[in-house]
């Protein structure tokens, strides 16, 4: 009999827990992975996938009027949010379905329900004690809501992508990624959006380079940006309209809207997990604490992913749960290297951004040069959009190396993970130059800025 009925039980099927399931299985050891709600995570069901295909549908707004420029002539286009809605849930069913088999094939055994731990190797789930040589906390984040009256009236991201109808006048709080991605996907689905963020800027932790071009970007696309705003209250009118009242340097201002929107962050997913009482430590923010291996304070708790309120992306997640399955079970204690990650927001137009923001590297050092671009995309010259693009490199002046490259504007995150090849490793500008173009592209700009 073994001593555990598995090697490694994990606990949250999102990126992070199923990577790390499948790959410890593939290393031959016995898994199991519970969840409570539907397999993929914040991702799959409610973060990043559904985000993304509701910022193709927001775009279009955009495409039927550029294409007049094109010598087109389009129809009146009419949108319908239940059209979109039902063929965003077949796309997201699709995929839990391809995880749950992806799953099933590397031989994890499925439950679900929610698992608390119990001691440093049993966890109770299902009505039933399970025990593992190895846990690991996989569950993620969830939104936090701020504490103001009426703050039950408002929508979080993961209602906003179960709404059944879309409301015509949206306010969204927060100036972070999920807040600019929103108020685009509103504004392009051609709802009336006013942007409250309580600091100076949207993106705090971005170049302030393009924390101002985006909100510049912002304001030209049709979105109400107040800044220095703090929501007071919510309450619902006899009409059904809410009514939030918004703190601002002028005084406290009513808006009346048919939602409100909080995009005021994300918490790790760690209450009534019974982790503290097992010996796990966690942040004052609820994250669980590990070590450069994913380790917790309690040698068989590991955990990966959002919970661990690291860098809350899903491709970190899922290297952390890979580094993770070779650490535990391939015989290869492998460390993630969290330097140089690059991350991109999918507000309209969108940011891509890798390695150092221009304040970053001047904190660091006196030696710091600085290649700007801001420029008219060709696509606007016949369409007759208002839009600039901008595009940044941070360059090391002593070692000529490029620490960051910054990007607002159309495909710059596709073109941001191309940049960040070069930048992770450790290009010189005088490698970007000696790169030919390619020509006509906007892409183009990083190899030529001079
Ligand atoms: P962020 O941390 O990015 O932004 C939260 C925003 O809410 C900030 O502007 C913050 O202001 C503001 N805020 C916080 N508390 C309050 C409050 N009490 N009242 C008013 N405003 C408040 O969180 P998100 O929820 O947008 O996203 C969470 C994380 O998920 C991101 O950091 C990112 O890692 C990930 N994500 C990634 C995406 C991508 O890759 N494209 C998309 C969406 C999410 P302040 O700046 O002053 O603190």
């Amino acid at each position: 009999m073994p001593e555990f009925d598995y090697d490694l039980f994990t606990i949250g099927a999102g990126s992070g827990g199923v990577r790390a399931s499948r790959v410890a299985a593939g290393h031959g050891a016995r898994v199991a992975i519970a969840e409570d709600h539907r397999v993929g995570g914040t991702c799959v069901i409610r973060g990043c996938v559904p985000k993304k295909l509701l910022t193709y549908a927001a775009h279009f707004s955009q495409d039927f009027e550029d294409a007049a420029g094109y010598g087109w002539t389009v129809g009146r286009p009419e949108f319908s949010w239940p059209a979109l809605k039902a063929a965003k849930d077949r796309e997201i069913e699709r995929l839990e379905g391809i995880y749950r088999k992806l799953l099933a094939q590397s031989g994890v055994t499925e439950i679900d329900g929610r698992a608390i731990v119990v001691d440093p190797h049993t966890v109770e789930v299902a009505g039933r004690r399970v025990t593992a040589r190895h846990l690991l906390v996989a569950t993620g984040g969830w939104p936090v809501r701020p504490d103001f009256p009426g703050a039950d009236l408002c929508i979080t991201s993961n209602e906003a992508f179960e709404l059944s109808e879309l409301p015509k006048r949206v306010l969204v709080i927060g100036g972070g990624y999920i807040a600019v991605e929103f108020a685009g996907i509103f504004r392009g689905l051609g709802a009336t959006v006013t942007l409250a963020y309580r600091g100076d800027q949207v993106l705090r932790g971005f170049d302030d380079d393009v924390r101002a071009h985006l909100s510049i970007e912002l304001v030209r696309h049709g979105i109400d940006l107040r800044l220095h705003a703090v929501p007071e209250s919510v309450e619902r009118l006899s009409d059904g309209t809410l009514r939030a009242m918004l703190r601002t340097s002028a005084g406290v201002e009513p808006h009346e809207v048919d939602a409100v929107m909080l995009a005021t962050g994300r918490a790790p997913a760690t209450r009534g997990l019974g982790l503290e009482a097992a010996g796990v430590v966690l942040d004052a923010d609820g994250g669980v604490v590990v070590d450069p291996f994913g380790s917790t304070a309690v040698p068989s708790i590991h955990a990966v992913g959002d919970v661990t309120n690291r860098i809350a992306l899903t491709p970190v997640a899922i290297r952390e749960g890979a580094a993770l399955a070779a650490t535990l079970f391939g015989g290869k204690p492998t460390r993630v290297d969290h330097a140089d990650v690059a991350h991109a927001v999918f507000s309209d137009p969108p940011v891509g951004a890798v390695g150092l923001t221009e304040g970053e590297a001047r904190a660091a050092s006196d030696a710091v040069t600085v290649f700007k671009a801001t420029f008219r995309p060709m696509k606007a010259t016949l369409s007759g959009r208002d839009q600039k693009t901008l595009m940044k490199l941070v360059v090391d002046a002593d070692t000529q190396r490029v620490l960051g490259a910054h990007m607002v504007g159309p495909d710059a995150p596709e073109i941001i993970q191309g940049i960040a090849i070069g930048v992770k490793a450790g290009l010189t500008k005088a490698q970007f130059d000696e790169t030919v173009a390619i020509h006509p592209t906007a892409a183009e700009e990083f190899v030529t800025m001079r």
